[in-house]
């Protein structure tokens, strides 16, 4: 196996990641960033971006990420495709293997693997992915203009997914499987105000229902029984898992799975390992702040090198 001694690994090609190695490249760490399965990360599934600062006219997600990308290498960052598919944290440096084959030691690990939206896992919602069946409704929902669709989830997202939906679409239908909302008070107001959206409170999900042109309605499940709604799209709005699958023995998680950081840093429980980004972020995670939070890790693993 070929062996390779970095001072800083990136792990993950979000705006986190590249924002750490923007920084990291600057204080001359020689940082290597490995992209993962899906480089960009998740803003590379959206279209437009209105609310990143620096772009007045807004700036497309694959664009955003190419930019930041193109920032990080003129930098000298070394940005590599390539999967981490293991690491040991049990001594310094750390020693990590790229696509199970490639065996690299590092002084320093920055993880910004972030999330990934989670699906209810149907196997009719895996037949219409893409066909009819969407988790991103800034991304797919143009294409539902003056349609009806459905959200599925009860909690934030979903409200916020179905309220901007209500914008574009004839009707919205909100398919929750309790009989309340988990959502905060201001967004169940917004979409109890909105009056092209109708709530389906107490029903669960059966099937996806569609045909060789895509998604064509829902089969439900309530207290009474079974019900079809004809609709043109599903979207998913069910929360967000953190891709922390690889580190799960070897790094603290919260119950929810994300990495555990100091507050007001990035630091993990492994002296040399930070995270950034929405790996550790359930709660605000947009572009502008995992970026930032990538700047905070970059920072601190300069000061934890220097310290050393
Ligand atoms: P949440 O975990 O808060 O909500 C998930 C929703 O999906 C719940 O209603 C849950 O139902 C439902 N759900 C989960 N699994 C299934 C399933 N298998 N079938 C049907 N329904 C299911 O996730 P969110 O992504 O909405 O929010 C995550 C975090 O991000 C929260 O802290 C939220 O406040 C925050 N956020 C904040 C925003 C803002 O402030 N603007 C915007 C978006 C998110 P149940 O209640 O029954 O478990």
């Amino acid at each position: 196996m070929e062996n390779e001694s970095v001072k800083c690994l990136i792990i993950g090609s979000g705006p986190a990641g590249y924002t750490a190695a923007i920084y990291t490249a600057r204080a001359n760490l020689k940082p290597v960033l490995y992209e993962g399965i899906e480089p960009g990360g998740q803003l590379t599934t959206t279209t437009e971006i209105e609310n990143f600062p620096g772009y007045p006219e807004g700036i497309s997600g694959p664009q955003l990420m190419e930019n930041m990308k193109q920032q990080a290498v003129r930098l000298g960052a070394d940005v590599r495709f390539g999967v981490v598919t293991s690491v040991d944290f049990s001594k310094r440096p750390f020693h990590v293997v790229v696509d199970g084959q490639k065996s690299l030691e590092a002084e320093t690990i920055i993880i910004c693997t972030g999330a990934s939206a989670k699906y209810l896992g149907l196997e009719s919602e895996q037949r219409y992915k893409g066909m009819g069946v969407s988790a991103c409704a800034t991304c797919d929902g143009f294409f539902y203009r003056g349609k009806e669709v459905a959200v599925i989830g009860g909690g934030d997202t979903a409200c916020e997914e179905a309220t901007y939906l209500a914008s574009l679409c004839q009707k919205v239908y909100m398919v929750v499987r309790k009989d309340y909302l988990r959502a905060s008070k201001a967004m169940q107001q917004r979409v109890m105000n909105t009056s092209n959206i109708e709530v389906l409170f107490g029903h669960v999900t059966q099937e996806v229902l569609g045909d060789e042109q895509g998604v064509n309605g829902l089969r439900l499940r309530n207290a009474t029984g079974e019900r079809t709604i004809e609709l043109a799209g599903v979207f998913v709005a069910i929360g967000h898992h953190p891709n922390t699958e690889l580190f799960k023995e070897s790094i603290r998680l919260d119950e929810n799975g994300y990495i555990v950081t100091e507050a007001g840093s990035s630091k993990t429980n492994i002296e040399g390992v930070f995270a950034a980004g929405d790996v550790q972020d359930s709660h605000y995670r947009q572009a502008i702040t995992a970026a930032g939070s990538g700047c905070i890790a970059a920072i601190d693993c300069e000061r934890f090198l220097l310290a050393q």
